[in-house]
């Protein structure tokens, strides 16, 4: 491994993968990068200088012109079902430029997005527009802050090119960081186009990486399948817990490390309804807030499926050993649901109605059209004349319940409002606040608005007064629509 003035201390194990797993490849050149954002405590984490990062070798290496000592740029082939159709997909404008060891020896993966053409380009031009990059770089720090497993965003630069979509946009590359970048569309692709030989080069690779203290039990792959369903099931717990709505749960889109990836049409939701969409090309609802365990649970049975010559040499023993444990999913991602909303409601131990409880509370919460986030706040503060639902019989009902259920617990009043305060976030990327900032920033270059948003969104529990205004629920006149592959 070669070290530079960055700092970049780069290894390329995905390299050694079998060819058929990725094309090599170098970012095509961009006419002239500006370094418009850089994450400084994210690139210091990672042991890169951020003074170097600003300086012109850095700005260059983020923008794909120059590649950094040690890199092995590539472009990863993967499948992927799209809205239920299986398809042949590969990083059509991402390039992995190689993998970080961190001072601690965590390896992350360096890719830069929007960075040309590949192999896996399709009709696309490899290319991202800067709103859209912003946007990613915002909410994933935003999940990050609140404590949610996922990619990062170390910079986003400007091209000095332009990007046609259905207007000309700025070109934007974003550098994104991630545990790897392996996803069931991954173990899909070897499944469909490799060898089983590839297939088990893969697993045995991604047990390595992110199971590696399984790598030498017995049937270690039925071990894989066990260990990427439950990340995936706390994943999508605490996607629900705060209201995220990932937009395009494509198996494509769902990492086997358990991050979230795949910032395109996601959104918050403010107002609390299980029907809540926000992708324009969603028409169906397919992955509305209330679909996203189920999606999840069909994705994973669609990983199930590749791992199954693996799994035993007879197939239909095979496929029961997979059924047993993607049939667990449901059970195991309820577990860590009512574990969070139990958290949200200061509850500390266990009692079986405790589930109805909570389920009482969403239902009022959809009647009246309650603000998901700002609900949870206002029962932490005691703060009952903020939403309409606090003044009905049926809540003082509730109420009641709730209080009689905290009573039953050793727990003081004290020590459970810390509990609703550590898990009940102040803030959540609101999206008329992530449009106000994406608006001055792109079409103004005021990057003001967007640095004050990311600050407020680093320390979601601070629950501090200046959050305040970023807490307000919008009164949303026309429904929120968001667009991917921009
Ligand atoms: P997504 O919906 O973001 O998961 O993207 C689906 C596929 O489209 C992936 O293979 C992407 O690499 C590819 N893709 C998205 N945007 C572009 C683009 N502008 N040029 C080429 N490929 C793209
Ligand atoms: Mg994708
Ligand atoms: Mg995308």
């Amino acid at each position: 491994m070669i070290t530079s003035e960055i700092g970049w201390n780069l290894d390329n194990s995905y390299a050694r993968l079998p060819k058929t797993f990725f094309t090599n490849l170098n970012p095509t050149p961009v006419r002239s990068p500006k370094l418009i954002i850089l994450n400084h405590s994210l690139a210091t984490s990672l042991g890169l200088d951020v003074q170097a990062l600003q300086r012109e070798v850095g700005i260059q290496e983020l923008a794909g012109n120059q590649v950094p000592k040690g890199a092995l740029p590539l472009a990863e082939a993967y499948a992927g079902h799209q809205f239920g159709h299986f398809t042949m997909l590969g990083d059509g404008r991402a390039l992995l430029i190689g993998e970080q060891i961190a001072p601690e020896g965590e390896r992350f993966d360096i890719q830069l997005k929007g960075a040309g053409k590949t192999p896996y380009s399709r009709g696309g031009d490899g290319r991202a527009a800067l709103g859209p990059m912003l946007r990613e770089y915002i909410i994933s720090e935003a999940m990050y802050a609140l404590g949610i497993p996922t990619t990062r965003s170390l910079a986003v630069v400007t091209t000095g090119e332009s990007v046609f979509r259905e207007s000309l946009l700025t070109g934007a590359i974003l550098t994104r960081v991630a545990a790897s970048h392996l996803r069931v569309g991954t173990f899909q692709y070897a499944a469909n186009w490799g060898t089983e030989q590839d297939l088990k080069v893969l697993a045995d690779y991604t047990l390595q990486r992110h199971y590696p203290d399984v790598s030498d039990v017995a049937n270690r792959y039925l071990v894989l399948l066990q260990e990427v369903i439950k990340r995936q099931a706390a994943l999508i717990a605490k996607w629900q817990l705060v209201g995220f709505i990932h937009g395009v749960m494509n198996t494509d889109n769902m990492t086997i490390s358990g991050e979230t990836i795949d910032y395109g049409p996601c959104a918050f939701m403010d107002v609390y309804d299980p029907a809540t969409v926000f992708s324009s090309i969603d028409i169906q609802g397919r992955y509305a807030y209330g679909n996203q365990p189920s999606i999840a649970g069909w994705n994973l049975a669609r990983f199930a499926e590749t791992l199954l010559p693996l799994l035993h040499t007879d197939q239909e023993q095979a496929v029961q050993l997979a059924q047993d444990v993607v049939s667990n999913f449901p059970e195991l991602y309820r577990r860590f649901w009512i574990q969070g909303m139990r958290a949200k409601l200061g509850i500390y131990n266990e009692e079986a109605e405790d589930g109805s409880l909570v389920e009482d509370l969403l239902g009022m919460m959809k009647e009246h059209r309650a603000d998901y986030t700002n609900t949870f706040r206002a029962l932490t503060f005691d703060r009952l004349e903020e939403q309409d639902l606090f003044g009905t019989p049926e809540f003082a009902r509730w109420n009641e319940k709730w209080q009689a259920r905290l009573a039953r617990q050793e727990e003081s009043k004290a020590s459970s409002q810390q509990l609703m305060r550590n898990n009940n976030p102040a803030v959540i990327p609101r999206n008329h606040r992530v449009e106000e900032a994406l608006e001055a920033a792109v079409d103004k270059k005021d990057f003001t608005v967007m640095d004050k948003l990311l600050q407020v969104l680093s320390d979601p529990y601070a629950h501090s007064p200046e959050q305040e205004e970023y807490a307000v629920c919008p009164v949303q006149i026309t429904p929120y629509q968001t667009y991917c592959g921009t």
